[in-house]
């Protein structure tokens, strides 16, 4: 399902933590926002989301317009930062949460939910609360609960960030499965990290001070970039 963001800007009071930024993210495609701490990404993500109200632009999901439409009623898998596992709820249940919400048949919700806490290596946790695991532990479980409902969009907010290297690198590789088994699915990847907006991402979006600077596909970002922030961002130990 296609994303478009139209002219998008936030203000938080005197802050505008996103500037006219306008982003099509085609159904299969995956689009890296990368840049530095404090650039925007997240707020981008999040007017996706519907986390926060845009006070100018329009965000569009498959051609329909849904600005003022709740996260609940948007339809997409999303895993940020903070949005928190269901803390009353088990971890097999957080899982299940989208997809009893969907109501899949009960034998298929299991076998759906078994199959994405494999994945991301917490089949033994399923029982346990939130509070019983660990930070990675609780993403990993967010990252499941994004997964198992196929979303035709995801957006993911530095997913990888709490993890160590091993499951990174498992996770990277579910997700390029993911965009080889669901083609339509379009994915907002937030990372300051270039080696997995590298691996994962067809275009790099490079984000600078509440604005879109660059937006290009990965190879020609790196072999021409457009500007010289873009050049010395790439070029630095970001
Ligand atoms: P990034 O994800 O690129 O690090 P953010 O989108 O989180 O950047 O933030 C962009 C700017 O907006 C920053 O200056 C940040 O301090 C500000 N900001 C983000 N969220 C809020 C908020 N809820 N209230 C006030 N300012 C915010
Ligand atoms: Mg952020």
């Amino acid at each position: 399902m296609t994303v478009r963001l139209e002219d998008v800007t936030v203000q938080f009071g005197q802050t505008v933590a996103l500037e006219g930024l306008d982003l099509t993210v085609a159904a299969g495609e995956t689009v890296a926002l990368l840049g530095p701490s404090g650039s925007g990404k997240s707020t981008a993500l999040k007017a996706v989301a519907g986390f926060v109200r845009p006070s100018r632009g329009r965000v569009w999901l498959g051609g329909r317009d849904v600005t003022g439409v709740p996260p609940a009623r948007r339809g997409i898998g999303v895993v940020v930062q903070q949005y928190a596992l269901f803390p009353h709820l088990r971890v097999a249940d957080n899982v299940a949460f989208g997809l009893k919400a969907a109501r899949k048949p009960k034998a298929e919700v299991a076998r759906r939910v078994a199959e994405m806490l494999e994945m991301v290596g917490m089949a033994k946790f399923a029982r346990r609360y939130p509070r019983e695991l660990s930070g990675g532990q609780q993403q990993r479980v967010a990252i499941a609960r994004a997964l198992a409902i196929q979303p035709p969009v995801l957006l993911l907010d530095e997913p990888l960030a709490a993890l160590d290297a091993q499951l990174r690198a498992d996770l990277l590789g579910e997700l390029q499965k993911l965009r080889r088994e669901v083609p339509d699915v379009a994915i907002i990847y937030v990372t300051h990290d270039q080696s997995e907006a590298l691996a994962l991402a067809d275009r790099i979006a490079v984000m600078r001070d509440a604005r879109l600077v660059d937006i290009a596909p990965a190879a020609d970002l790196y072999a021409t970039p457009p500007t010289a922030f873009t050049a010395s961002f790439l070029g630095g130990a970001n």
